[in-house]
């Protein structure tokens, strides 16, 4: 599946917010938001209006960006939030949190949502005891997803845990950290999502 590969700090300057696209890196004073918090680009540091039509669009663009999705994949995820009961916002929302390799992102197995991505492609990723390599996946209530075996000593998962301590994971997941495994407790709140979205914006872009 394609993905974005360019440089990710620049999605956040865009977006004028943190998104943690780049682990370790976000939480130092090097983060790009930190040094220069304004677009990239030639007219970046211009005075720039928005107008309805833009600020529905970078709500989308923001969203598609914290979960690493091209337009075509977010549009699949947006026609099947709508066609689920309940508010269609908080749907796509909840769809969205629970991909295989946002689950191994919060519950801290990596430390970017790109990097979990690449565990769960390479195998290094069990979803009740059997290697799944569909980041994609969507997970259900109580599933278990935890790091094979033989990846649990890879320096990039012991970084990332380390790393993850300071954050710890969101209430809907439970998280046994020392056995580098945890489950979807329940299927995620919207009170409890904390990233600023605010997914009305989004329903209306779509709507237009
Ligand atoms: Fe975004 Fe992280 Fe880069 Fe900061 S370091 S701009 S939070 S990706």
């Amino acid at each position: 599946m394609a993905r974005y590969l360019g440089p990710v700090c620049r999605l956040c300057r865009r977006e004028g917010l943190k998104l943690f696209l780049k682990g370790e890196r976000c939480y130092t004073d090097k983060c790009a938001i930190e040094r220069r918090n304004y677009p990239p680009g030639a007219h970046g540091q211009a005075r720039t209006r928005f107008s309805e039509f833009s600020i529905r669009l970078r709500e989308k663009q923001k969203v598609k960006r914290i979960y690493g999705l091209l337009e075509a994949q977010f549009a699949k995820y947006f026609e099947l939030a709508e066609r689920m009961p309940g508010i269609t916002g908080e749907n796509l929302l909840v769809l969205l949190e629970r991909r295989l390799d946002q689950v191994v992102y919060r519950l801290g197995f990596a430390t970017s949502p790109a990097q979990a991505r690449q565990l769960v492609r390479h195998g290094h990723i069990e979803v009740d005891g059997q290697v799944v390599t569909i980041p994609s996946l969507l997970l259900k209530v109580n599933q278990v997803v935890s790091v094979t075996a033989k990846s649990r000593q890879k320096k990039v998962v012991l970084d990332a845990v380390e790393l993850a301590q300071r954050r710890g994971a969101p209430p809907w997941l439970l998280l046994e950290r020392e056995q580098f495994r945890g489950a979807l407790r329940s299927l995620p709140a919207r009170a409890d999502m904390t990233m600023p979205i605010s997914e009305k914006l989004i329903v209306e872009h779509y709507s237009r």
